[in-house]
């Protein structure tokens, strides 16, 4: 029986590229594996998987008596709606140990790094597989893409000597240049409604019984959301049903911090957080890029 290998729900490159590369090596060690998503590509996705002449992970969303490897989450938010009545065999992830269990022994390979796809090229140097070149270029741009070029404070120094390997294998020179271009296309806010910006790149968290969901935007440049601010706003209240608080960060890459819009049921949860005052249920937050080291800690603490 084949193995599924796939990332998170509204999938990003990480995920994506994770499925790829980490079902390849699994392949390659004679373990029968599938590369899948459980939603729609990106556009950062898209444009990276047509670069590189990849086709995208098959499409599925129920797994019920499936064996599955989850790459880039652990969360149940996150997972197939049937996840309970699958195997889940192992888990390749960058983020704080979610609320899933297993009934059967698995594998995990969770580091507190600045991607998956480099904890993934450790694993194809544990195993000793050679990763094509390929595979390689599209592992390079989810690493620059999760640690935004290096800036994000998730990124760290296995993370620049994966790239700097990775690109070699790729026979990419100018790697940051490779990131500002994935950036740029991030950017392009153009025919998408506020909505679909908000569920872009967007994830719901429980933090002690209350549902926070938090979207972000990561932009060459803010200014970009000027005219699109109150649509924003507006979006974001119709769209918060039953949470305690939804939100959306728009970070700006080249500023390094994040303009925070919030529809929240108690304000004050969100402002002790952060430190900070909301203005018209908005703030700046300095330094603030990395969704999951600067913002849900302070958020899981706040609603404790
Ligand atoms: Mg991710
Ligand atoms: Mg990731
Ligand atoms: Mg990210």
């Amino acid at each position: 029986m084949a193995t599924y290998v796939f990332g998170h729900t509204t999938p990003d490159l990480d995920s994506i590229v994770g499925a790829i590369s980490l079902s390849y090596l699994r392949n390659q060690l004679g373990l029968q594996s599938i590369a899948s998503r459980q939603g729609v590509l990106n556009l950062e996705s898209q444009f990276v998987l047509e670069k590189f002449g990849f086709d995208a992970p098959i499409l599925k969303t129920s797994y019920a008596g499936e064996e599955v490897y989850l790459v880039d989450f652990s969360d149940k938010a996150q997972a197939p709606v049937d996840i309970m009545e699958a195997t889940i065999v192992g888990i390749a992830d960058h983020h704080k140990l979610g609320d899933l269990t297993t009934s059967t022994p698995l594998e995990m390979w969770v580091r507190p790094i600045g991607c998956s796809n480099t904890v993934i090229k450790q694993m194809f140097d544990y195993y000793g597989v050679a990763i094509p070149q390929n595979i390689a270029s599209i592992m390079v741009c989810a690493i620059l893409s999760d640690t935004v070029i290096f800036k994000s404070p998730t990124c760290t120094k296995e993370d620049t000597k994966a790239v700097k390997e990775l690109a070699k294998i790729a026979g990419i020179e100018e790697y940051k240049a490779l990131g500002m271009e994935l950036f740029n296309v991030k950017s392009n806010l153009t025919g998408a409604t506020p909505r679909e910006l908000i569920l872009r790149d967007f994830k719901d968290f429980d933090m002690s019984g209350n549902t926070i969901g938090i979207g972000q935007l990561e932009v060459v440049d803010l200014t970009l959301f000027d005219t699109l601010k109150e649509e924003l706003h507006a979006t974001l209240s119709q769209m918060q049903e039953d949470r305690e608080a939804i939100m959306v960060l728009l970070t700006d890459i080249i500023l390094e911090g994040s303009q925070l819009l919030v529809c929240a049921n108690d304000n004050t949860k969100i402002e002790k957080a952060f430190h900070t005052t909301l203005h018209n249920n908005e703030a700046w937050l300095k330094g603030v890029m990395s969704r999951k080291k600067q913002i849900v800690p302070f958020l899981e603490e706040a609603y404790k």
